[in-house]
């Protein structure tokens, strides 16, 4: 997750967040003031002025600063990585808010365990062609792009070697090749990384290419940066994916309800209205959304707004995410708690993932 996130420029941290935090202070009152910030900017001064250290994160929010987990976190290569637009979406001053725990960098990630690795789902093995994942029947995942909109600590990719594996344009060309050489795969998944951090030039052509082979019949695009930034979906973005030949299919990820604000809510209802089905997939997360209320919470706003749970994502044994770790009892009783209070369009299937399985594992 080191690449920039469109047009090959150089990410650049912007004043912003310079000006928000002036040198040497280390106070614990919240210097974060929303009311300071411009929030009609585009996605990709969002994403530009991003926070990105673990200090300036506890600072923004009026927490202390914590001894041994350094500017970049635990494990460099796993960097901290928040647009203001989740941010803002944080309680300042809770140190156990669902959000800020999804993204704040802890000492706990440089714990080992037996048995947490560092690509427990064995993606690298299914590696087809570049940056393209052929495990199961009729779909693909094509890594569209390495960049993400945050940097989530539980991500079970979070050590996946990207630049080795494939996620820039010039390896779209042989996954490109692969999908049209292969008449049996009928559906194909933009993944990354976050596919939506491709500018749509890029993306747009992307899909364009994709949408000309003619046995692809559905197009499904697993993307968080509907969530993090909303502002990344746009009525020209709708439009583009209204005209294509293929049905596509939009799979957002979000864990817990207070990542549903108004105006990520609004956002996804454009989505709506262009026709396209949109799913969300979670991951179970201790301290996140491990209980009862706040899943049920949680996924009666999802169907409220027309969003349907999709997966429930038990964790990814990946290196460094124990401490987010729910055990599958747990899960399962969870699961009947939600069953028997929510409707059955409501209630994701709970899904744990194997490597060499044939599809995810339904708990
Ligand atoms: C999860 C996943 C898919 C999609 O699986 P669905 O059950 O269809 O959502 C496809 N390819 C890979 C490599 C995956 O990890
Ligand atoms: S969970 Fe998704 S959005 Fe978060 S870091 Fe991983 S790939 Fe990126």
């Amino acid at each position: 997750m080191t690449e920039a996130p469109y047009s090959g420029q150089p990410a650049q941290i912007l004043t912003t967040i310079s000006d928000l935090v002036p040198p040497g202070s280390a106070g614990v009152s919240p210097i974060f003031d929303p009311d300071s910030i411009d929030w009609s900017v585009d996605w990709m001064t969002a994403m530009r002025r991003a926070v990105r250290s673990a200090e300036q994160l506890r600072l923004l929010l009026g927490l202390p600063l914590e001894e041994g987990v350094g500017e970049a976190g635990p494990r460099p290569a796993f960097s901290t990585f928040v647009p203001l637009e989740f941010l803002r979406r944080i309680q300042p001053g809770d140190p156990l808010d669902p959000l800020l725990r999804q993204v704040l960098p802890s000492a706990d990630e440089a714990i080992e365990y037996p048995g947490f690795v560092s690509d427990p789902v064995g993606d690298m093995e299914s590696l087809a062609a570049g940056g393209l994942i052929h495990k199961y029947d009729g779909r693909v995942l094509l890594i569209a792009s390495g960049a993400c909109a945050v940097h989530c600590r539980y991500c079970f990719r979070r050590e996946f070697p990207y630049s080795e594996a494939g996620s820039r344009r010039e390896h779209w060309k042989p996954a490109i090749g692969y999908i049209r050489s292969n008449d049996d795969v009928h559906e194909v998944i933009l993944s990354g990384g976050d596919p939506l951090t491709l500018v749509d030039e890029n993306l747009f052509e992307l899909l364009d290419q994709i949408d000309r082979i003619e046995h692809v019949r559905r197009i499904r695009i697993h993307s968080r940066l509907p969530i993090v930034i909303p502002q990344r979906i746009t009525s020209a973005f709708c439009e583009k994916l209204k005209g294509l030949n293929s049905h596509v299919w939009f799979v957002v990820h979000a864990n817990h309800a207070n990542e549903l604000d108004d105006a990520c809510l609004n956002r996804l209802s454009m989505l709506s209205d262009s026709g396209i089905p949109v799913l969300n997939q979670s991951v179970l997360l201790g301290g996140v959304n491990d209980d009862e209320d706040s899943l049920v919470e949680f996924l009666e706003r999802l169907v409220d707004h027309r969003i349907t749970p999709y997966y429930l994502h038990q964790l990814d044994r990946v290196r460094g995410t124990k401490h987010f770790e729910v055990p599958i009892e747990k899960g399962l009783l969870l699961m009947s708690q939600i069953r028997s209070r929510l409707p059955g369009y409501a209630v994701p299937t709970y899904v744990t993932e194997h490597a060499g399985e044939s599809s995810k594992t339904p708990l």
